[in-house]
Parts: C-alpha cells; structure tokens; sequence
C-alpha cells in the first residue's frame, strides 16, 4: 500500500559519490525541512546493485528509500529515469522533489518540472519553510544581483535543484534505519535514444577545490598571469587548491574549472585566501561556507575586504610573494 504521509523526496546523484556528496547536503537539508513540516524524507534510487547507496542514504538520514534495482538502469539515462520517477512522483505525490545541480541533475529536473506540470527553482543558495508551510526556495536571480525567493504556490511538487557545497551533510549514523521499498521496473520503458557506447571517469581532481580546506583564490588584481600561476606555489604549500574570478578564467590565467561562485563551484574551505577579488555577488555566492576568510587587495572598501576576517590593504602580488616566501622558510626550518 502506498504511504500517504507528507513526504520529501531527495533524488540520489549517486555518480562522483567520493567528490561529489551533494545528495547527503540534499538529506540533510531535507531532515530540517521534513521536521517543521511533519514529513517523511524519501530518497529515489535507480541503478544496479545499489544497496551500497541505500545504507548510506539511510545512514545520512532517510526514512524510506524508494529502489528500482534493474541491469538496464547500470547507467544514468534522462529518458529511462525521467519517465520512473514521473511515474512514481503521479502515483505518491511528493510535497518536496530536491535533485543535485549536478550536470544530470541539471538536465534532468527541468523536464521532470515540466512533465509534472509544476514549478522548479535552479541552482538556489538556500530552502526553507514559510509560515504557510511552503517551500522557500532562495534562488540568484537578475545575474545573480538579487536572491528572489520563490514558493510554488499552487502546483506539486515544489521542486528546487542546489548545487553541491551549499549545505552541509549530517554526520552517518549506521545505526539508523529506514523502509526500503524495492519497486519493479516499468513494463514499457521509453526506448533511450542515446545509447552510451563508452565512459570515463572525469578527473578526480576536477572536485578537489569542492572538498579542499585550504583554498587560494585570485582576482583581477593579481595583474597577470605569472602573478596568478603563484598561487599554485602557495596552495601546494598549504596543501589546497587555487580558486579564480571569472575574468582571470576568461583572460585564460586559470582553467574554467577553478571558476568559483555562481557560474561556477561553491567551496567549504576552513582558510580561504582571496588576493585582488573586489567581492561582487556571483563570486560571494560560491563563498557562502568558508570559514575564515583573508582578503588583500588595494581598496579597503571593496566588498571581499568587508567580508573577510582579516583584511590586508596592500598589493596583492606583494604580499602573495611574501607569504610564499615566509611559508617556505618555515617548512625549511
Ligand atoms: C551572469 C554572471 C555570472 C557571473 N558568475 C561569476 C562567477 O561564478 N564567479 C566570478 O568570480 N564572477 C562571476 N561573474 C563576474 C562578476 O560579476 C565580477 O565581474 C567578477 O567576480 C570580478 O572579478 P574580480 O574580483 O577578479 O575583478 P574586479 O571586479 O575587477 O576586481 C579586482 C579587485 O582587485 C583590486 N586590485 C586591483 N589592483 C590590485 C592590486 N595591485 N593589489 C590588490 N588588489 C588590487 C581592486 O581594488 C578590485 O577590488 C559573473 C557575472 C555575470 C554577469
């Protein structure tokens, strides 16, 4: 029998699992939110052989999972997955529907929006519950210089995506535990139109800088390229990773995938170093987790300098070389 309680369901991105954990942040977002508005938190699991994901969903703080375990789901497909969890979502209802902005997350939650005829927020920065019991979904806006806060008013499921960094995951507890309803496969899966004749694991250091607790990032201010390319001196000496500004990625001093804030990653670092940024919002937003944060930069009012928690008015290459060279001749020593 089908449960009729309120329920919010988390899809599990389980692909990149040891970099990528933004469904665990999706679990526990979803614990807080199932808490005020009496609901149970479900995750969705497609794929073969997944009972790896269903302790650990469990253990990050699901109570149900919903499995469809099949060989011909071994491989993520938007068509074969789409039409699941659409016929899954028609039959229970979901009061909540969060998926990972991950890239499948990213191709996938749109066409679920539309098929269920329903709202769906992107990338958003934070969800809560409103006092009508609606899902807040706080999302950039206007390139990123606004938040706007959307609720789905009259359509479910309210459906947000978030990209991973954004919130923090709950600590395991395999002692935990939840129903797990093994579903079959749909008599007539949609014939995929692509067929995957290959695939290759994507650079595992492409997620370093997602994970990394030391992070050197650098701005317009840092002048040009071998001013950049010194970062890299400082991050191996720090053990951590080089973030960038979009115009240093688009003037090609760092690689697009250093890219940090709204068009690009969101960090969780417990030191960031932030040398020639002028802290405009849609790098801030990628920042939103960083613990201690020490800016330099030439202009003690620019917003980087007014978020940091140590300020640095001076220039940037010069105290970046300062600081490598100190660094140096401690380790030495
Ligand atoms: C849709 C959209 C999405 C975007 N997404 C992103 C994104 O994901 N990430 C991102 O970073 N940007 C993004 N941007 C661009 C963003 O708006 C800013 O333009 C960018 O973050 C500014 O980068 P910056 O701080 O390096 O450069 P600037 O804004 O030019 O700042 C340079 C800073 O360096 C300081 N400075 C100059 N010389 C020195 C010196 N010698 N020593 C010390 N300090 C010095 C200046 O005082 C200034 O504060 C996006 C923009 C749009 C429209």
């Amino acid at each position: 029998m089908i449960n009729k309680q309120k329920s919010i369901w988390v899809f599990g991105d389980y692909r990149n699992y040891f970099q990528n954990r933004v469904t665990l942040q999706l679990l526990s977002k979803a614990v807080d939110l199932a808490r005020v508005i009496s609901a149970e938190v479900c995750a969705v699991v497609f794929g073969h052989e997944v009972d790896e994901w269903i302790m650990e969903y469990t253990a990050h703080g699901a109570d149900r999972i919903l499995v469809i375990d099949h060989p011909s789901l071994t491989s993520y497909s938007t068509e074969s997955y789409l039409a699941l969890i659409e016929k899954l979502a028609r039959e229970r209802n979901p009061e909540i529907i969060l998926i990972g902005a991950t890239d499948f997350g990213r191709e996938f939650a749109p066409r679920l929006a539309k098929r269920l005829h329903t709202g769906l927020s992107a990338d958003c920065v934070g969800l809560e519950i409103t006092v009508d019991g609606l899902l807040l979904q706080i999302a950039p806006s206007f390139g990123g210089n606004m938040l706007a806060e959307i609720v789905t008013e009259k359509y479910r499921p309210q459906m947000a995506t978030v990209r991973p960094g954004t919130f923090k995951e709950i600590p395991h507890d395999y002692e935990r535990k939840a129903i797990v309803e093994r579903l079959p496969l749909m008599d007539k899966l949609p014939k995929p139109r692509i067929r995957l004749i290959e695939y290759e694991r994507a650079d595992q250091r492409d997620h370093a800088i997602e994970n990394a607790a030391a992070i050197v990032c650098g701005g317009r201010g840092l002048g040009n390229k071998n001013n950049f390319k010194k970062l890299d001196e400082l991050a191996k000496l720090l053990g951590g990773c080089v973030g960038a500004t979009r115009p240093v990625v688009y003037a090609g001093w760092a690689d697009h995938k250093a890219l940090i804030g709204q068009a690009g990653k969101h960090i969780k670092p417990k030191i960031l170093f932030s040398f020639g940024i002028s802290g405009a919002i849609q790098h801030t937003a990628g920042l939103g987790e960083a613990q201690f944060i020490i800016a330099v930069n030439k202009n003690p009012q620019a917003v980087m300098m007014k978020m940091a928690d140590v300020a640095i008015v001076a220039d940037a290459s010069d105290v970046l070389h300062t600081l490598i060279k100190e660094l140096k001749k401690r380790i030495i020593e």
